[in-house]
């Protein structure tokens, strides 16, 4: 019999695995698909040898959380490859608006609100490793170091309520970073959001992996091989029971698939209390397979990794609004990563992968290749004739193929003030789910969405704690 079993093996169910087996228990891994992974896969769609990633792309915060710290994808040979210019904000009628990496670039190009930009990102990126651990943390400790809350809460706080910048580019350009929290706008989350990822821009880049998402999930299935874990794919778990005698579980599930799995044997309090669980918004994605670079009207959006396709400050609040309140806009907000730009590779015999979503109502059924190609037209016309091939997936099929993205919701639940703060219940430690040796180890967790492997992390060390007395953190490099 083994020590425990891990439902779910998207990056946060492969850190709790590694996170365990380092600490010398036996671990199994249970995955529905044939592949391992989760929101981390890497496939090739068409008739070609281009791969595309199907759900995550760029990664901020593997390059910065402290579970990839310690766990180091380079010294694994993930190469984390910096684009050129991080992110870029095209604008209708004007210049694209472009964050470097560097700081001080960024202020110039920025002109009139470069002062202010810098002013805003230069004290966050002095205390970037404090900040990442304060935002990337299980959310119910205060921190032995007080710097970094007390230079963040002001500014997330001021920065929901009133926006800095005097003008539309430095306004628009953060916007889009806030837009990552896919809500309302404003809000505490997206001010929280924006100035988490705004000032990694400027630090540990916004990187994709050589080759594309699925490495960072091969690195952590290496390690887990190399403990001895197995994996076993293609097998979907529909019930707590199937795993009876194991004395440890942790599901990398959704609020939704724990309620599924666990069914009655929750206590009432605490299924009461998921069953109120919000979900927010949805994604629709398009992989598009095209013949050449992206035309873009500025040429200097081909030099960025991500594209925010938004238009003005206006624009992205009323179009983020619609997606929260259910209306279907014509002109959604769209993130696109043109990945060849940054990884050469990625292009395969004049054929090349493009990556784009757009933020709409939880749930909506539209196909959105036509959406999600007409936005980009906007900003680079002639697009649609490079196109060889596109697969869209609606935020409604998002669901079917990865049950935690419940309605599309790739946040793992609506980034609301209390959400983000007390997900995915209030109880005091966020993993235990209230059943002997059970607990929720995915982005519906502390500290939500992307791909960091903390709720993962943090979940394991609640386990080892509580049911093995395991208060020291495993060493997790390649070496330890
Ligand atoms: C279109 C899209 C774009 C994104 N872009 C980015 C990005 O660029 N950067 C970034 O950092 N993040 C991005 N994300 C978000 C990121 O992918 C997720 O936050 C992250 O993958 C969540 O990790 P997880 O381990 O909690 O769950 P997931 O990655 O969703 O993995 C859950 C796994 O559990 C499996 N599973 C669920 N239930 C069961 C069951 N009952 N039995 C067996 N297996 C089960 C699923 O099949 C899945 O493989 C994106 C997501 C999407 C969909």
């Amino acid at each position: 019999m083994t020590d425990a079993a891990i439902v779910g093996t998207g990056p946060n169910g492969l850190a709790a695995a590694v996170t365990l087996l380092r600490a010398g228990l036996s671990v199994e891994l249970y995955e529905a698909h044939d592949t391992i992974g989760g929101g981390l896969r890497t496939e090739s769609l068409f008739d070609s040898d281009v791969v595309h990633d199907i759900c995550s792309a760029v990664h901020p915060m593997a390059a910065a959380s402290r579970f990839f710290r310690e766990f180091d994808l380079p010294a694994r040979g993930v190469d984390l490859l910096q684009p050129e210019i991080p992110y870029a904000h095209p604008l209708l009628g004007e210049d694209t608006v472009l964050a470097h990496r560097d700081l001080a670039e960024t202020s110039a190009h920025l002109g009139a609100d470069g002062g202010r930009w810098r002013r805003l990102m230069a004290p966050l990126a002095a205390h970037s490793q404090g900040v990442v651990d304060l935002i990337l943390s299980g959310q119910r400790s205060v921190p032995d170091d007080l710097s970094a809350p007390l230079l963040l809460a002001p500014r997330v706080l001021a920065h929901a309520t009133r926006m800095p910048f005097r003008t539309e580019r430095a306004r628009a350009l953060l916007t889009g970073v806030a837009a990552h929290a896919v809500g309302r706008l404003p809000s505490l989350a997206a001010s929280a959001v924006s100035l988490l990822l705004g000032h990694l821009a400027h630090t540990s880049g916004w990187p994709l992996p050589r080759g594309g998402s699925a490495r960072i999930a091969q690195a952590l299935a290496a390690d887990i091989a190399a403990h001895g874990g197995r994996v076993h794919t293609g097998q979907l778990i529909k019930d707590l029971g199937e795993l009876e005698g194991v004395p440890l579980v942790l599901l990398d599930t959704s609020p939704k698939g724990l309620l599924q799995l666990a069914g009655d044997r929750l206590p009432s309090p605490y299924r009461r209390a998921l069953e109120r669980f919000r979900y927010g918004p949805g994604a629709s994605k398009v992989d598009f397979l095209v013949s050449e670079p992206i035309p873009w009207t500025d040429p200097q959006t081909g030099r960025a990794g991500t594209v925010h396709l938004g238009g003005t400050r206006a624009d992205m609040f009323r179009t983020e609004s619609a997606a929260v309140r259910g209306i279907q806009d014509p002109e959604p907000f769209v993130l696109l990563v043109d990945p060849a730009a940054t990884d050469p590779g990625r292009a395969v015999g004049g054929k090349r992968p493009v990556w784009a979503y757009a933020h709409v109502p939880n749930g909506d059924p539209r196909d959105p290749v036509d959406l999600v190609r007409r936005r980009i037209e906007q900003y680079a016309p002639g697009f649609g004739d490079t196109v060889i091939a596109a697969r869209g997936l609606s935020a409604a099929q998002y669901e079917t193929y990865n049950p935690n993205y419940v309605g599309g919701d790739i946040g793992s639940g609506a980034m609301t003030l209390r959400q983000s703060l007390l997900r995915p219940t209030a109880k005091w430690d966020p993993y235990k789910v209230s059943l002997p040796g059970l607990y929720l180890c995915s982005a519906a967790t502390p500290p939500g969405p992307s791909v960091h492997g903390m709720s993962g992390h943090l979940a394991a060390l609640s386990a080892l704690r509580r049911e093995h007395g395991i208060r020291v953190p495993p060493p997790l490099g390649p070496h330890a």
